[in-house]
């Protein structure tokens, strides 16, 4: 393009025009990002080792290294704990952030056999695909659809058995019941909350679908309720995709999200 101008000031023309250009560049950028990460945090693709929000659970709590957490719900988790060993408990979180990745890579395990579930190959159980999906989604989320990609959410135990502390059996007598009931009594006091707390008949009857009951899964609800709601607002840009046999959960996806104990609501 060129201007009519010359001299001094047509200089002063195209530095002013290089400034608005730059501050709208500037703006929309911002903005951008600003749309595109709650989206991002809400369906896991971000890396929490990336971003100053998120802290590693330091080992004394973690029964793996590498665990990433919101740093709010870290402060919160340390001040629970602390209170639960005054009263002869530990805790240990054995899941916390797992990105999209790392979801779909158990969901596949799970959907094409690599992974047995209560003992069995499910592609040779369930060769149906979509009574398959529904066999899978008993206990674990289509990936984009999980609350652990938000930072939320932790799966938590009071011993460093990974395996026994993913049954809801391990918390229903002697030690495992002992600390279910500290928790059920003073967790709110630290902000969490079990989403999945019940069976998901009595959790919701209006809903048709949802995750079977989790005694291990905690959620930090001051910051895991304002992520729901936008989840709900934003749903139809969270279908999930980009996965084996993600085409059968578009229709059922929210229901899995939405039916969780009103104690987290
Ligand atoms: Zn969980």
């Amino acid at each position: 393009m060129i201007l009519p101008l010359s001299g001094k000031k047509s200089l002063k023309l195209y530095f002013l025009i290089f400034i608005f250009t730059l501050f709208i560049v500037r703006t929309d950028t911002t903005l951008t990002k600003e749309k595109k990460s709650i989206l991002e945090i809400l369906s896991g693709k971000f890396n929490p080792s990336e971003d100053s929000t998120y802290d590693i659970v330091p080992l004394q709590y973690a029964t793996q290294t590498g665990l990433y957490i919101h740093g709010e719900v870290l402060m919160a988790f340390e001040e629970m704990a602390q209170a639960a060993q005054k009263n002869g408990f530990k805790i240990y979180i054995n899941s916390a952030i797992r990105d999209f990745n790392s979801q779909k890579y158990i969901w596949e395990s799970k959907f094409n056999g690599q992974r047995l579930v209560e003992g069995q190959d499910l592609k040779k159980t369930y060769p149906n695909e979509i009574t398959r999906v529904l066999k899978i989604l008993e206990y674990s989320s289509m990936p984009g659809t999980s609350r652990h990609h938000w930072g939320t959410d932790i799966d938590l135990g009071y011993n460093k058995n990974i395996n026994q502390m993913l049954t809801n059996s391990a918390f229903e007598s002697g030690e495992g019941l002992k600390f279910y009931s500290w928790m059920e009594k003073n967790a709110a006091k630290y902000g969490f909350c079990q989403p999945y707390k019940e069976s998901p008949e009595k959790r919701n009857s209006n809903l048709k679908y949802g995750y079977h009951e989790e005694k291990w899964h905690w959620s930090y609800k001051p910051l895991s309720a304002k992520y729901f709601k936008i989840y709900r607002d934003q749903a139809k840009k969270l279908v999930p995709k980009g996965f084996a046999g993600s085409s059968y959960g578009e229709n059922f996806y929210m229901d899995y999200v939405q039916n969780i104990h009103k104690d987290c609501n």
